[in-house]
């Protein structure tokens, strides 16, 4: 029917505007102290109502999903055998995948052997023609790329200043687990099996024989050998956002490497019998 168009927009700004006395009632008029300690629960993703953000001492809460221009993801200082690497390998498939094609790779080689090595030697996005889209984060098969949730990024220079080089752009691995601890929880928990061959064999080696012997988990304990060292590995740089965390005991991932662990198992044995008869 013509006008029901209107009628609803102009119910949605009514509810709005009631809301905003409502919550004004519910918080006590609070809102208006700029150090109110419930800023952070009134301005969250479930506020309801009209309001007025005294910007820039305050700000609106941004939700986990919330996405700004990209970051790279760097190992922890504190991590056993990783402190400090990209997790990038410089595969360019972001770059690829960028619509606006704002990325730039350089990937680095070994200064030795000139071989290509995995990590990028440089790294630019131009964050004046990033869209935000987040398709390099997506389509990243290393877990490398994020969304950054820091969306005060004016500046006075719109030439150099708006180019983000590897070292602007590199964050630590507990920076991602602060401002999305669910994301970064259930990424370690699919990527476990294979995301840290290096800290696995390392561990194998002997060097982290103290990781493996410190008490884990029991859904750990109950994983497969390179699962468990794996998990062992991250688990010790992960600690803030493992404390809030989803429940253990449902890890559908344990279940299927331990599946895989199994034809693993059972095709060796094939395998071995084959050559037996073979032989
Ligand atoms: S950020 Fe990810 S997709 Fe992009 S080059 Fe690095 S590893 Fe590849
Ligand atoms: S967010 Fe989108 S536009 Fe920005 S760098 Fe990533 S793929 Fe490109």
């Amino acid at each position: 029917m013509y006008g029901t168009g209107l009628a609803k927009g102009l119910r949605l700004t009514l509810r709005h505007f009631v809301e905003s006395y409502i919550d004004d009632l519910r918080y006590g008029f609070r809102k208006y102290h700029h150090s109110t300690d419930n800023f952070g629960i009134r301005q969250g993703t479930q506020t309801k109502g009209v309001i007025t953000v005294q910007y820039p001492d305050e700000k609106v809460a941004v939700p986990e999903r919330f996405r700004f221009v990209p970051f790279l993801i760097v190992e922890d200082e504190d991590h056993p055998t990783r402190a400090g690497k990209d997790w990038c390998t410089s595969c360019g498939i972001c770059a690829k995948v960028c619509p606006p094609q704002c990325i730039w790779i350089v990937r680095g080689n070994d200064p030795d052997t000139g071989r290509p090595v995995p990590e990028p030697e440089g790294f630019f996005i131009d964050i004046d023609i990033c869209m935000n889209c987040g398709y390099c984060a997506e389509y990243c098969p290393f877990d490398a790329i994020k969304m950054d949730h820091d969306y005060e990024l004016a500046s006075y220079d719109r030439t150099s200043h708006h180019i983000h080089d590897k070292e602007k752009l590199s964050k630590p691995n507990s920076y991602w687990r602060s401002i999305a601890p669910t994301r970064a929880y259930d990424e370690m928990l699919v990527r476990g099996t294979w995301e840290h061959k290096d800290a696995a064999k390392e561990a194998r080696r002997g060097s982290a024989s103290s990781r493996a012997s410190a008490p884990r988990p029991a859904a750990q304990q109950a994983a497969p050998a390179p699962v468990a060292t794996a998990l062992a590995a991250e688990s010790e740089s992960a600690t803030a956002p493992a404390a809030s965390a989803p429940a253990e005991g449902a890890t559908p991932w344990n279940e299927d490497e331990a599946k895989r662990e199994e034809r693993r198992r059972k095709a060796l044995e094939r395998k071995a019998k084959r050559a037996a008869r073979g032989g």
